[in-house]
């Protein structure tokens, strides 16, 4: 222990700020390769938050290593394909195979979820005693041997290592690369989960994943988010000329959606207007590439480092990935050498997650007929590490 650590400091080996889904699989990659892992989360306990998330097989893959695949797939709904289509005359624009033809050619299932079934699941396999819930870190100390975290409750902790997978707003990042908030995107998102009598009672067969558009990239991606099509979900990506509201979200109005999309709308558009009953509208906040992902004992992983608006539904994915790449890095060169582990990682990772954050941010993902075999094929286990 260093000296001018008081002796009743708790000492760890390495703590993940952040249990959302990419601190989460941090910390249970990082359990399975043996390491002491603790996680510490603002959050006063678990809550099942958001609506539906695509996870692709590239992820799947990192979910059958902790034993999480059946389950999971077992939960969410197996769209056969997704397809774009043009909001008012219904023509296919693309119609990308997933389905079978994603287990066969990509490795794993592709599937959509809600976001907090999925969470449920990543968090129930962590141990107990290391899952911190009402920690929020307040202050980053770097010593020689060791970083001093400070949490909002007065608890203080030395860890050997921090890994920062806290979000956009990161405290981490703000360590590294001082305070600036995160930009406005210019783009908004609506997301309902919708009225599913309302939706049968128009007769029409919804698809399980399909993104619907418009002029500008406007766009309503609507899908399935359990195995029965028991809850069905939507959420839009709409430019707009700012945001003025100090709340994370706001409440929208099937009004709304109808003055947005409404006009000569195909009658499924139409159909999942009038089955609004609840919806909300989001900002979608963003920053540009980073100049670094680690720096000494600390380093970040997901929105942490590489935020991005929502629509290549890959953003969890990569903070996922990321952390399946990192709980590698870290086994193949030891924690001490961990400066070689993080550079290893952001190596391994930032070309992609550059990418993908650059195309997710364009909006063009699968609105033509393009292959996706460079995302979902990829295989986070079996990467070459260099
Ligand atoms: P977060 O999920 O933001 O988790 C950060 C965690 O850190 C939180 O639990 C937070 O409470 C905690 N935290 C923050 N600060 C502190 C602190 N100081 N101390 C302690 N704890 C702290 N991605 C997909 O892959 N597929 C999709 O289909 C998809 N759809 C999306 C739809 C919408 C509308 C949006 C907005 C996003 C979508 N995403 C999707 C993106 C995805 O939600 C994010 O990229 C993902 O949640 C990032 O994970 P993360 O673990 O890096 O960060």
């Amino acid at each position: 222990m260093n000296s001018e650590t008081d002796v009743q400091t708790e000492q760890i080996d390495i703590a993940v700020i952040g249990a959302g889904l990419g601190g989460a699989a941090a910390a249970a990659l990082l359990e399975a390769e043996g390491f002491k892992v603790d996680v510490f989360e603002q959050a006063p306990e678990f809550v099942r938050l958001g609506a539906g998330i695509h996870i692709g097989p590239n992820v799947m893959k990192i979910f059958r290593k902790l034993g999480l695949e059946d389950r999971l797939a077992g939960i969410g709904a197996h769209p056969d394909f997704w397809f774009s289509r043009d909001g008012r005359t219904g023509e296919y624009l693309s119609r990308i195979k997933l389905g079978d033809f994603a287990k066969s050619e990509y490795g794993a299932p592709y599937i959509t979820i809600h976001r907090g079934d999925l969470h449920a699941e990543q968090i129930a396999i962590l141990p107990k005693e290391r899952l911190h819930f009402d920690h929020r870190l307040t202050d980053i100390e770097e010593r020689e041997d060791h970083v001093l975290l400070s949490f909002a409750n007065g608890k203080q902790v030395a860890a050997k290592l921090v890994i920062g997978a806290d979000g956009i707003n990161s405290a981490i990042r703000e360590k590294l690369l001082g305070v600036e908030k995160p930009r406005f995107s210019g783009w908004i998102g609506h997301r309902a989960l919708v009225d599913m009598d309302k939706l049968r009672a128009t007769g029409l067969e919804y698809e399980r994943c399909v993104k619907w558009w418009w002029e500008q990239s406007r766009h309503i991606m609507a899908y399935a988010t359990k195995g029965d099509d028991s809850e069905y979900y939507y959420v839009t990506g709409v430019p707009v000329d700012s945001w003025n509201h100090t709340e994370g979200f706001v409440d929208s109005s099937r009004e709304e959606m109808e003055a947005i999309f409404g006009d000569n709308a195909h009658p499924m558009v139409r159909g999942l207007i009038d089955a609004t009953t609840e919806v909300t509208k989001w900002p979608f906040w963003n920053r540009d590439p980073m100049s670094l992902w680690s720096q000494g004992r600390l380093c970040m992983l997901g929105d942490a480092c590489h935020p991005m608006r929502p629509h290549m539904a890959q953003g969890a994915c990569m903070a996922i990935e990321d952390a399946a790449v990192l709980a590698r890095s870290l086994t193949l060169t030891g924690a001490e050498d961990y400066k070689t582990a993080f550079k290893i990682y952001e190596n391994a990772r930032r070309e992609r997650a550059t990418k993908v954050q650059t195309i997710s941010n364009a909006n063009t993902w699968l609105k033509q007929p393009e292959d996706p075999a460079w995302v979902y094929a990829y295989d986070p286990l079996t990467v070459e590490l260099t």
